[in-house]
């Protein structure tokens, strides 16, 4: 019998079984996992950004755990030797309609208590010669980092301090009695007193083996990526993103530094038709038919038809993609960009047809669910990891 088990090899089931460890050492805790290594999903494939906290609407627990997250994943990474680079970010306006946008998140960015400065032109040019804008905001705080090497560097601490981790472990049922949680997986079966879930793209379905209703359902999110060709590795001193839309903060494409040096174009959001597809061409039946027929869903892309569409487009015709970046970036051709993976993100949709935009977890008397955890989850993976514990640790005593 454990006393916590873990589903999920992702960041939050690894922030949250290595902080649980550390409050309760002498605990026997198990996480499964059903890829043979962590961070083959989500965590493995995103943009390396350390969020500031600039977007989120004040108050939320996005807003609150990103700033959090934002110090605490560079801490992490100073004491686990995992490389960062707090480069900060400019976000760029490049019409006067992005303009008051973007003193509507001046002012967002203060209540969230974000340092930032605002940019003239001629300082946009001065810091960043390659972009053309009108005017812009820096924040200083964002950074870059590989998540997957922080996601290891979580594994390798929780396997030193006496936790198991299962790979190839794919759950399969959950059964919670009044005195435990039984796990069924590829590996066998396994008991634990408390069980937390992490499990990302298959959110849903696991709340769904605990016999609840949810209220969401998943849907998948491509993000697609370019990466530049290496001769332009120093075109940008900075992380560079639009002003976004306040009607679809997560659209726009951003030019991203990555640590290893190169710089990427990304992502843009298209539906998915495999919840762990990274290729175009990737269908899952089961996963496209739950989708469409969820009527949240078709809520969504109705209302978002339009958008929607220039995202596909984009996607299938390189040469629309590279004009989103060319508004800022306008020296960039064709073949400057070069493939790189694209990544799939978990966004809980509500019955009502909503994108629902906060963390949200569904807890029961012996369990706690990660049901929604989108960007900048990575970033706040240590404060979600502490409010896991928070919230266990009164069921448990
Ligand atoms: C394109 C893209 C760009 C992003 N950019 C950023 C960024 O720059 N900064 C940022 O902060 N955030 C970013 N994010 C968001 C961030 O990556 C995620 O919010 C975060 O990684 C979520 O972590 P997780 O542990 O919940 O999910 P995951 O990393 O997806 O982990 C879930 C794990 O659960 C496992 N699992 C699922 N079902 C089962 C089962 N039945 N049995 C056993 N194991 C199971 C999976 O195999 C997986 O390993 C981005 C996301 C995407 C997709």
């Amino acid at each position: 019998m454990y006393d916590v088990i873990i589903i999920g090899g992702g960041i939050l089931g690894l922030s949250t079984a290595m902080q649980w460890q550390a409050e309760f050492p002498d605990h026997r805790l198990l996480l499964l996992e059903k890829e043979p290594r962590p961070a083959q999903h989500q965590t493995g494939h995103n943009s390396g950004v350390i969020h500031a906290g600039v977007y989120y609407t004040p108050g939320s627990l996005k807003a609150r755990f990103c700033v959090e997250g934002n110090k605490a994943t560079k801490a992490f990474c100073q004491a686990n030797d995992v490389a960062y680079d707090e480069c900060g970010k400019l976000l760029v306006a490049t019409n006067d309609i992005e303009l008051t946008r973007m003193q509507a998140l001046w002012d967002r960015t203060a209540s969230n208590g974000v340092e930032r400065h605002w940019v003239s032109a001629d300082e946009l040019k001065e810091r960043e010669p390659n972009i053309t804008g009108v005017g812009g905001i820096f924040v200083p705080s964002s950074g870059i980092v590989d998540y997957r090497a922080v996601a290891e560097a979580m594994a390798r601490r929780f396997l030193a301090g006496g936790g198991t981790i299962q790979y190839q472990a794919e759950v399969t049922g959950l059964l919670e009695s009044a005195n435990d949680v039984v796990v069924n997986s590829t590996q066998g079966d396994f008991t634990g007193r408390y069980l937390v879930t992490c499990a990302g793209l298959m959110a849903d379905r696991i709340v769904r083996m605990l016999g609840l209703t949810t209220t969401f359902t998943i849907c998948p999110f491509r993000g697609e990526y370019y990466r530049l060709a290496p001769q332009h590795n120093r075109i940008v001193n900075h992380l560079i993103y639009p002003i976004p839309d306040p009607s679809m903060p997560f659209l726009g494409v951003h030019l991203t530094r990555m640590i290893d040096g190169s710089v990427t174009v990304g992502p843009n959001a298209v539906l998915a038709w495999k919840r762990e597809g990274y290729r175009k061409t990737d269908v899952s039946l089961r996963d496209t038919f739950q989708q469409l027929a969820h009527s949240g869903v078709r809520k969504v892309l109705r209302q978002h038809l339009r958008s929607g569409l220039v995202e596909l487009k984009n996607s299938m015709y390189k040469r629309g993609y590279l004009e989103e970046v060319r508004k800022y970036c306008p020296s960039l051709t064709l073949d400057d960009l070069t493939p790189y993976p694209a990544g799939v993100r978990a966004q809980a949709v509500s019955n009502e047809g909503k994108l629902l935009d906060d963390f949200l977890f569904m807890n029961t008397k012996r369990t706690v669910n990660v049901c929604n955890a989108p960007s900048p989850a990575a970033t706040a993976a240590l404060p979600i990891g502490q409010h896991i514990v928070a919230q266990l640790k009164p069921l448990v005593n």
